[in-house]
């Protein structure tokens, strides 16, 4: 296909295919019923040779493609957290798909940077972070959209990494160690594996929050060892079961110490924009590096992970190469993303933030996340009068944890019962050794009978349980 013509047709034809399988999302099964390898025996062993037409292409997305989707969108999906889709990111992601540019540096489309720093301030502004985070500051502040919390975090260590490095030239990374608590992502591990540096899982409190004492009794017994401590990672709303560290106390001792403080807010980030919630980010004025993704729950759609650091230099020396083939005139008046992030190449993902900024209006942004926790205390107050079922935690955000009362046995049968039907779907975390049931609110189509008939479902599952056992 190579006429603007057929473009069109094509692209209209997938709007409205892509319209319609939202507005009836809701009559399919939410987990697909495919075995593993179940493509191999639709599709042909080897690509075409001659091109097919749109229309073969189209015809073959039902039984290919959608026989094989997990319906993340689904109002009925509630499994780990949501992922994040709206009608003006869709569009959003046809423009950048458009102008395909890479924008590594400045020059290499002005836009793509400048649409980017102008959207990072006005979030930034809307989540009231301190003007030391936005470049209008004129400061060394600044925002950056990364692909994922995870490529965020890895960014904060090895900037952590790169900075002591400099303060003690002589300290090898084997001296080196960071800290999060044992409730943190996976991927905070994992950052701390690939940059080459020792993580040590800390303990939280009985309410899954990793406080001051735990983290400067761990420094200490480090330093006594002879380690250098680099970095601290503080989540907000962690992914079992959306706890809170207590980052008014962590900031402070991260910063007389010399650590760097990064808050990963993944999931819990978005609500920052309601005044209501933003006492949950308090403490952020003592972190060097804020990450959130709003492709979890502002309606931005995969991969949107917004990340600022206080002094952007520290990103910047870590990450430093200039080769003369990516130099240019402008250079060190403007931002050149590429020094900030672990890629050289970047799509303009900063237009899909602008679109729903401004289409929704933070109003519209509130509203949804609004919607959301209600949902959520629904579900909870479904569990909360219910003699059968027990909450593992208050209803945190839109997250709900709870179990039938009874054995981790009997919670992993109504786990799985509930999941191999494929009405709705759910996962389950382990917390202080007992096996819960995790009910977020995920989809934006979701709406209060869906919380009912979520809960029914629950119930009949167990009772089906029961009448077996
Ligand atoms: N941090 C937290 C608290 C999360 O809940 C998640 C994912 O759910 C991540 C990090 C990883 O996010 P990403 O897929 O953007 O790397």
């Amino acid at each position: 296909m190579t006429s603007s013509d057929e473009f069109r047709e094509f692209g209209k034809a997938m709007i409205d295919y892509v319209a319609d399988y939202l507005d009836n999302i809701r009559d399919r099964r939410v987990v697909p019923d495919v075995k593993p390898g179940y493509i191999r025996d639709v599709v042909p062993e080897r690509a075409p040779e001659q091109g097919e037409s749109w229309q073969a292409v189209m015809a073959d997305l039902d039984k290919v493609v959608m026989s094989g989707v997990t319906h993340w969108h689904h109002p009925q999906f509630h499994a780990y957290f949501p992922t994040a889709n709206s009608y003006p990111a869709i569009v959003a992601d046809i423009l950048s798909g458009a102008i395909a540019c890479i924008g590594f540096s400045w020059i290499a489309s002005p836009a793509c940077t400048e649409l980017e720093m102008v959207t990072m301030d006005w979030l930034a502004e809307a989540l009231n972070l301190p003007e030391v985070f936005m470049f209008k500051s004129g400061g060394l502040g600044g925002g950056v959209i990364q692909g994922t919390a995870s490529e965020a975090t890895l960014v904060a260590i090895l900037s952590a990494r790169a900075d002591k490095s400099k303060e003690l030239p002589e300290v090898g990374l084997e001296k080196m160690v960071a800290y999060c608590s044992a409730q943190a992502h996976s991927s905070v591990e994992r950052a701390g594996m690939l940059a080459g540096v020792r993580m040590r899982l800390l303990q939280p409190d009985e309410n899954f929050s990793l406080r001051g004492e735990t983290l400067k009794a761990a420094i200490e017994e480090d330093k006594a060892k002879g380690f250098i401590p680099i970095c601290c990672v503080g989540t907000l709303g962690t992914t079992n079961s959306c706890s809170f560290d207590n980052i008014l106390e962590l900031g402070p001792i991260c910063n007389q110490e010399g650590l760097w403080f990064h808050i990963d807010a993944a999931y819990s980030g978005s609500a920052f924009i309601c005044p209501e919630f933003r006492p949950m980010l308090d403490g952020v004025e003592n972190a060097d590096s804020f990450n959130f993704n709003p492709h979890k729950w502002m309606l931005v759609n995969f991969d949107c992970s917004t990340m600022w650091v206080k002094d952007s230099r520290k990103i910047v020396d870590a990450f430093n190469v200039d080769p003369l083939y990516l130099k240019h005139h402008y250079q060190g008046q403007i931002p050149d993303y590429r020094h900030w992030h672990i890629p050289l190449g970047r799509r303009f993902r900063s237009l899909k933030l602008w679109f729903v900024m401004r289409i929704y209006g933070l109003e519209g942004l509130r509203k949804h996340i609004r919607e959301q926790v209600e949902l959520a205390k629904q579900f909870g107050e479904f569990v909360r009068k219910d003699d059968k079922f027990e909450l593992a935690l208050e209803p945190s955000l839109g997250l709900v944890c709870f179990r039938a009362k009874g054995s981790n046995e009997l919670n992993e049968k109504l786990n799985k019962s509930v999941n191999e039907e494929g009405k709705i779907h759910i996962t389950p975390a382990k917390i202080r050794d007992s096996y819960i049931l995790r009910f977020a609110v995920c989809s934006r189509f979701t709406v209060a009978s869906d919380i009912d008939f979520a809960w029914k479902e629950i119930n009949r599952n167990l009772e089906l349980i029961n009448a077996t056992d």
